[in-house]
């Protein structure tokens, strides 16, 4: 693979960022990840402007006007031959000795992206759904900010492998906030979309502001409200929605069956529109 550093396009053994780097050591990085769908990049717009507003939240400088991101994804992707994946790109405070203050602020920051592949648009989870688990929410309080602190969506996650799920919600005074890399919806029995509101509780989806108005277009009706597990497991329907899962169905949430157990018809149909529109105003 040929991954982007500071500048400069490289094989990734050769590819280095210092021991003192502020994303290694205090975890003081934001990122984002675009799809990749026939060589192209979805939803970059709204990526972009996210990354933005996280560099804005913590006051990290910015690497790049939003042309010479564009221009990296877009020779990333043609470096690499890449078809179908996604374009992560992070974005560090830089490399300073260690101290819990930050350094100067005309540190250059440190700006990596790479390319990952994948075999199909179609997974194992789209077509047969997942199964999730509830995990108390223990993450900090500016979640709306896409920081690489992943430690506990990590661990969340590996818990619900080892019961056996694909993945883990998590659940905050009662109510489900997201799940470990994706927004969280239900489909309630009068056919409405609910998914929690914005806030610093969770991040702000750029598939979440894409797949609301696709649903919206396709008359369903939205409602921007917390649910709780146990209204997730009479739900009609469950989904979540990432860069990474586009729309993909949940079919159990904590050993109890959604709905009939498999991918539903709305999810289903949700999963097509957002695809459409998004290979459609794919850059
Ligand atoms: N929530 C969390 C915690 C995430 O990590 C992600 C994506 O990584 C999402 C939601 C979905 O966001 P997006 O649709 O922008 O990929």
């Amino acid at each position: 693979r040929i991954v982007y550093v500071n500048g400069a396009y490289r094989p990734e053994t050769e590819a280095k960022v210092s021991v003192f780097d502020r994303g290694f050591l205090f975890a003081d990085a934001v990122y984002e990840v675009t799809a990749v769908i026939g060589g192209k990049l979805i939803d970059f717009p709204g990526h972009c402007a996210r990354l933005r507003r996280s560099l804005a939240e913590l006051g990290l400088p910015s690497p790049a006007t939003d042309d010479e991101i564009l221009a990296i994804h877009r020779e990333l992707v043609s470096r690499n031959a890449l078809e179908l994946g996604h374009v992560y790109l992070m974005v560090t405070r830089g490399e300073a000795d260690r101290d819990f203050v930050f350094p100067k602020a005309d540190t250059p920051p440190s700006f990596v992206l790479f390319t990952q592949r994948r075999d199909a648009i179609e997974t194992r989870e789209a077509e047969q759904g997942l199964k999730v688990a509830s995990v108390p929410d223990l993450r900090w309080g500016r979640r709306d900010i896409k920081t690489v602190q992943l430690l506990y969506p990590s661990m969340a996650k590996m818990e619900a492998k080892r019961k056996g799920k694909d993945d883990a919600w998590f659940v905050e005074n009662g109510t489900v906030t997201e799940g470990t890399s994706n927004n969280a919806y239900i489909v309630t029995h009068d056919g409405a979309i609910r998914t929690r509101a914005l806030g610093h509780d969770i991040l702000h989806g750029i598939t979440r502001a894409a797949l609301l108005k696709v649903a919206g277009e396709l008359g369903l009706h939205v409602e921007e409200r917390p649910f709780t597990i146990e209204e997730a497991q009479g739900a009609r329907e469950a989904f979540v929605t990432s860069a990474g899962a586009f729309v993909t169905p949940v079919v159990e949430i904590d050993d109890v069956a959604v709905g009939d157990g498999r991918p539903g018809p709305i999810a289903r149909r949700l999963r097509a529109a957002y695809l459409d529109v998004a290979i459609a105003e794919a850059l």
